[in-house]
């Protein structure tokens, strides 16, 4: 399949508006060239997945037209439990979904997850959500699916991409099935295997599979004491296989696969008590699995996040071990970060060069995960010298700085973006904090700017059809004003309106007079 195939003339000339999406921006202009079919959607996405769900939902929030076509029919039959960390926590709360995630999931102190090395969590982080919670991935998924749905993005399931091309005005998109729909933008949200990547011809580079995973959940024929003591035993001689009791008789089992294989087949059972019985020297008799799946250790990254109109995100972007769990954080933080830039291209109020700082923000982002996945990976190797590392580190993180460090990195909230010379928050996400109204995140709903005023004299003026203003000189905080973009980082600090309106100007575009 290539994505260089010829679009079918439309029948239809005019339009095709999907009623459940809100107001069109601005005139709707079809391609040129009687051969093109009509722009229907502002943005289509590959994939939805938590990456696309987000995207889609963000897209929303400016009323972009959105559509995601989605590979799968049914939700994946696999309930894999997975970490959502500070940061996420704090976009969800941004969002008003909180709460709604909350009750899926269990809180957990966020420490101790850095290459498994057991730590309290650091004294003091410097956040409202301190804590990691742990949610079974189909439930996230679901969660963040319906929200977007509420906000009115048409989502098709059962539709995989298997081809596009992109000219200046738009990028058709071709449906397995042969169907074409057209839209301004494609994001290929598609996970790990991405075809829109493929496609693309965007290099993948780094580390491929090294080793492989077994992962699943099934009954065991042995009492649940004698798999406690197993496990006790195995944590002191760092075999990596790994029980743990998941209810009503059902245990989650990993433990490593013979060799790299085919990860589009699925292992057996066979496969797991042959591996039980290899490393840990004996198959616990476990029997009816519920799934079965394996995962690798590739470590790799897309070249380019954006080709024209073609842009990456999520696993389509990036992959790497899920050690320390923050895949799904990464994707649903690019998705963050790519929402209300796209919206603001599609708007027409976006600065020139306002989309490519997707790539320049979020590439290093990846960059560093994927190094600390690598570090946690040799970290848990049981060969002698990485065990001595370990043994080093594990001391060094006895001193709450280093602690604090790895902690801070794993959740996210030690990003700092490049705004260039400036007050260390700049670049930086900003807490949630208290002022007049309440929270802070509950003024950032609708995924729109903030001005944050302290001095009582400024206004975001022209701009306050995107950006809102909160004059709070009781705001707890210890600057005087601070603009945050969207996603809640810090674009700008001071108390001159002039230096206000140049970088108004610069985040939010041409203001309307
Ligand atoms: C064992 C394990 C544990 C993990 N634990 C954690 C954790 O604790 N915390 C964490 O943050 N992350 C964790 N992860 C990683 C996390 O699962 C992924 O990073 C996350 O699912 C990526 O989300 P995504 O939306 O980018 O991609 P995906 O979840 O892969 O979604 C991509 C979607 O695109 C669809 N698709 C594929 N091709 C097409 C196509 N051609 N057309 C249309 N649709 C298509 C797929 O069906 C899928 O629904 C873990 C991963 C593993 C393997």
């Amino acid at each position: 399949m290539h994505s260089q195939f010829t679009a079918e003339p439309s029948s239809n000339d005019t339009v095709d508006r999907d009623p459940t999406v809100g107001d069109v921006p601005e005139p709707w202009s079809p391609a040129s060239g009687a051969n093109r079919a009509p722009l229907m959607f502002d943005v289509i996405i590959a994939g939805c997945g938590p990456t696309g769900a987000m995207l889609a939902a963000e897209l929303r929030l400016h009323d972009v037209r959105v559509l995601v076509l989605e590979k799968e029919t049914e939700p994946a039959s696999f309930v894999r439990i997975v970490a959502l960390h500070i940061r996420s926590l704090e976009l969800m709360a941004m969002r008003g979904l909180l709460d709604r995630i909350l009750q899926h999931g269990r809180q957990r102190p966020a420490g101790g997850f850095f290459a498994a090395i057991t730590k309290p969590a650091p004294k003091d982080l410097d956040s409202a959500h301190a804590y990691l919670l742990g949610i079974p991935q189909p439930v996230i998924n679901h969660l963040l699916e319906e929200h977007a749905t509420d906000l009115g993005a048409q989502i098709r399931h059962g539709c995989a991409v298997a081809g596009f091309e992109q000219d200046d005005e738009g990028v058709t998109v071709e449906l397995a099935n042969g169907e074409q729909v057209r839209s301004r933008y494609l994001i290929g949200c598609d996970g790990g295997r991405s075809t829109v990547r493929k496609l693309l011809g965007v290099g993948f580079l780094g580390e491929p599979s090294r080793t492989e995973t077994l992962m699943g959940e099934m009954e065991v024929g042995v009492p649940r004491d004698e798999i406690a003591a197993r496990m006790a035993e195995n944590h002191e001689t760092h075999k990596r296989f790994w029980l743990r009791p998941f209810g009503e008789g059902v245990y989650s089992v990993v433990v490593p696969a013979a060799g790299v294989g085919d990860r589009a087949e699925p292992p057996n059972l066979e496969d797991f008590k042959q591996q039980l019985r290899a490393i840990a020297g004996t198959d616990f008799g476990v029997h009816s699995p519920r799934w079965l799946s394996r995962f690798g250790d590739a470590t790799l990254l897309a070249e380019r996040y954006r080709v024209g109109r073609v842009l990456l995100a999520g696993d389509a972007a990036h992959i790497h071990p899920p050690t320390g769990g923050q895949g799904l954080n990464l994707g649903v933080q690019d998705a963050f970060n790519l929402g209300w830039k796209l919206a603001a291209q599609i708007r027409g109020w976006a600065p020139e060069t306002l989309l490519d700082t997707y790539h320049a923000e979020r590439h290093p982002v990846a960059e560093n995960v994927l190094d600390n996945t690598r570090a946690q990976m040799e970290l848990l190797s049981t060969e002698p010298g990485p065990q001595a590392v370990r043994r080093l580190l594990t001391e060094l993180m006895d001193f709450d700085e280093v602690n604090r460090r790895l902690i801070e990195k794993i959740t996210a909230i030690d990003i700092r973006y490049d705004f260039g010379e400036g007050p260390d928050l700049l670049g930086r996400r900003l807490r949630d904090i208290d002022v007049q109204q309440g929270h802070l995140y509950g003024l950032l709903h609708r995924g729109r700017g903030l001005l944050l005023d302290r001095t009582e004299r400024l206004t975001a003026g022209d701009w306050s059809d995107r950006v809102d203003c909160l004059a709070d000189p009781n705001a707890l905080l210890d600057l005087p004003s601070v603009l945050l973009r969207p996603d809640g980082h810090v674009a700008w600090i001071g108390d001159d309106q002039h230096d206000l309106d140049d970088h108004l100007s610069r985040w939010f575009g041409k203001a309307v007079s």
